[in-house]
Order: C-alpha cells, then structure tokens, then sequence
C-alpha cells in the first residue's frame, strides 16, 4: 500500500493547505503598507485567538524565543522567580532563569503528574517575582491548572507575575487570560495555528509591561518595548519572518471559518476538536490494555502512553512509522523508550483519530500486545465520539475540516 506520511506529532503539527499557499505567495516587503495591513489584521485576530484584550506581539522564533524574551524582559538578575515543572518543558523554565541570574525555587512532580495547588502555595514568598509554568506539558500530556495557580496568587495577594507557556495549551485547552489575571501567555506557530515552525506570539498584561521598565536584565533583540512600539506603527523592529506571519492570517482565517467567521467561536471548536481526538485516544489505548502516563490530569493537546509491560516504546514508534509512515514521538530525555506520544494540536479530526487507532491495532497485532483482538480500540472511540454531547456542534466543524483536505492538499502535506 501506498503510505502517506502523517504527522501525530505535539510540534511540528500538521500544515494547514490554505496556509501553505498563502506562504508561497507572500512576497512583499515588510516596510509597505500591504505589509502593515496584513500585520494589523494578523495581530488583532491573535488577540482574539488567544481571548484576550491585552497586547499580542509576535517574534521571529521558536517558542522558546518567547520564554526567553519572558524572563528577559521581567526580570533582573538576583530576583526570585518559582517555577512548577513536571517535565522537560518545565525543566526549560528552570533553565532559562538560572541562565538570567534568578533565584530559582522549583515546585516540581514526578513526570506524568501535575503539582497540587497547596505546594504551590506554601512555595510563594512576598519577594516572588514571577511564577514560570506550562498550561499543558508537552512532554508527559499532562494538563497543569492554569486557573488555580492564578487563583492562589489573587487570594494570597502575591504580586508575582504569573507567566505562562501556552505553546501547546493554546487552542488545545481553554484558557481565559484576563479573567484569571494571567500575566504573559506564549503560543507557537508550530502548534495549534497550523503552520510551519519560526514564530512565536506572546500577550502580555498590563503589569507585566510595567515590571519590564525595572528590569535590570540587558535587551536588544528580545525587547519587548521595541516590539511593541513598532507593532503600534503595523511593524516589526528588524525583519520579520513575512511568509510565516501570512501563514499564519490564512490559519486564523480557516479557524474564524469553522464557525461561520466567528473567530473566539472558532477557537472554543478548536479546543473542542482536540478534546474529542484524546478523549477518543485515550479510550482506544485503555481498551488495549495500554496505561496512560498522565491519567489524572490528561491534556488534550496529546496523549502520553505507556507500552506493554518489558516492551521499548521505540518498537511502536519505528511500527507507525514504517507501516503506516504516521509519525508519533518517543518519550523525551530519560522518558525515551517508556512512553510514546500522540498529538490532537491543530488540525487533527475525526478521520485522522481513526486511522491512527486502526493503525494501532494493526502494530498491537504485529507486536502480540497481550489479549489483543482486533476492534477493541476502534470500538472503544466510536462509543466516546458518538456520546460526546456537542455531537451536533462538532459534526459542522469536523466536515469543514474534511472540506479543506481536497487531493492537491492532502498531497501537499505528504512528505
Ligand atoms: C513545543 C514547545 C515549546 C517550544 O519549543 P520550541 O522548540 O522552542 O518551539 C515550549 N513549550 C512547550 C510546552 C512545547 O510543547
């Protein structure tokens, strides 16, 4: 059989066809007012994307561009600054401030967990700057609560800046920045939007942009005043990465389309989706014995899933990949070999979701998972895909979905 190269990856993710062209067309130069237009309309539909009314500026980067740019710009050397990590994503936070000079308290869980609110509590101090942490870790799927971390700091009444990476939590997970008082929230292109890697996106709070006119930390390429300024002007301080950011339009365009232009609507289905795709994952893995690796607080942004007991996650990986040339990862780091990871970031719908799971019976069967027979997955996200209440809401959105994979661009994303 012919095999079509898929990707379930949490990053890079699918490409949106309607995207893909708008890159190729996008040749103009970034100091015209076609460019200013597209800058204009592309950062105000951002700002609805990720639902809320604070500044969005976009960079020339990967996510972690924005991270960096984050602790850069909100902090000094010296300050304490807490960060709740349960995985490598989070480890990154960890990494980047100590690389600025902060005092760096941890509040972190075994992989595959979340942190219970009261640790993050008793970790506050009244000299916390900011609180650094992941709305859903890439590297477990695990689902952190945003919401009662933002909680707690209101009830405590700590000023710490609460700084969030969104990258795969946005348009993955419902988030609602200004009304828990998040204070920064980072999104990658490479992830829920559709489209290639090399931007990221930051909205930034109010506070925020106060606390970067104290922060002793140098700047140049990373300043977000600068950014800002310019963004104000339908501008970017140097070059920005023009083709990405037409891209990027074109996606919020499709998403805004799959609620007949409502883009805030657009992104609720687009949340609603990704739900659906792990609800169905995780009970097709359950039905084939399989355990998953976040089971108390799961994302929907992936599904992390442990092998067969005494079997190397690499098998099913190096399976999909040859077999069916569908593309999911192994575990990160010392997590290699004992997890693998499906994504539902972005544009992934019922069809996909589907044949990824008979294609995981199909290397169940080849790999003599224990008590194996053929349907148990399917069967299982079937049952979860016909009970999901929003059945009708969702339908629409699935067969608009279906609607833009037309021949050229399904061949367009097999590479
Ligand atoms: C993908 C990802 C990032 C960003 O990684 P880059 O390679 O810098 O784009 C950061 N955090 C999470 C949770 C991610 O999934």
């Amino acid at each position: 059989m012919i095999r079509k190269t898929r990707l379930f990856t949490p990053g890079p993710t699918p490409l949106l066809p309607a995207a893909q062209f708008a890159m190729a067309a996008a040749d103009i130069h970034h100091r015209t007012a076609e460019f200013r237009n597209l800058y204009r309309k592309v950062l105000a539909d951002l700002k609805t994307f990720v639902g809320t009314r604070n500044d969005v500026l976009l960079l020339a980067s990967s996510g972690t561009g924005a991270m960096e740019a984050s602790v850069a710009n909100l902090t000094s050397p010296g300050d304490r600054v807490l960060v709740l990590t349960a995985g490598k994503f989070g480890e990154r936070w960890t990494g980047l401030a100590k690389a600025f000079g902060c005092d760096v308290e941890v509040v972190s869980v075994p992989y595959g967990q979340t942190f219970d609110l009261e640790s993050v509590r008793k970790a506050l101090k009244i000299e916390t700057r900011a609180v650094l942490m992941q709305a859903t870790e890439s590297s477990t799927g695990v689902r952190h609560d945003v919401a009662g971390v933002a909680r707690i700091l209101k009830e405590t009444g700590n000023d710490a800046l609460l700084v969030v990476d969104g990258i795969t939590g946005l348009g993955t997970t419902h988030l609602d920045m200004d009304g828990w008082g998040v204070d920064v929230l980072i999104g990658g292109s490479q992830k829920a939007v559709m489209i290639p890697p090399g931007l990221a996106y930051l909205a930034v709070s109010d506070r925020a942009w106060e606390a970067m006119e104290i922060s002793l930390n140098p700047r140049y390429y990373f300043d977000l005043r600068k950014e800002r300024k310019n963004a104000a002007k339908g501008e970017s301080a140097y070059t920005p990465a023009v083709a990405l950011i037409a891209a990027l339009g074109a996606a919020l365009d499709y998403i805004a389309g799959q609620a007949g232009g409502d883009l805030a609507l657009g992104r609720e289905q687009l949340v609603d989706n990704a739900e659906t795709c792990a609800a169905m994952t995780r009970a097709a893995v359950q039905a084939l014995g399989l355990r998953l690796f976040a089971p108390d607080a799961p994302a929907a942004a992936l599904t992390a899933v442990l092998p067969p007991e005494g079997m190397d996650s690499g098998l099913i990986v190096k399976e999909l990949r040859s077999r069916f040339a569908a593309i999911v990862t192994d575990g990160q780091g010392e997590m290699k070999g004992k997890l693998f990871r499906i994504a539902h970031i972005g544009l992934f719908d019922y069809m996909d979701t589907i044949a990824m799971i008979g294609a995981l019976e199909q290397v169940a069967s080849a790999l003599k998972f224990p008590g194996f027979q053929f349907g148990q997955a399917l069967t299982a996200a079937q049952k979860v895909f016909a009970a999901e209440s929003g059945l009708q809401r969702r339908s629409s959105a699935l067969a608009a979905h279906a609607e833009s994979m037309t021949p050229a661009a399904a061949s367009a994303t097999t590479r």
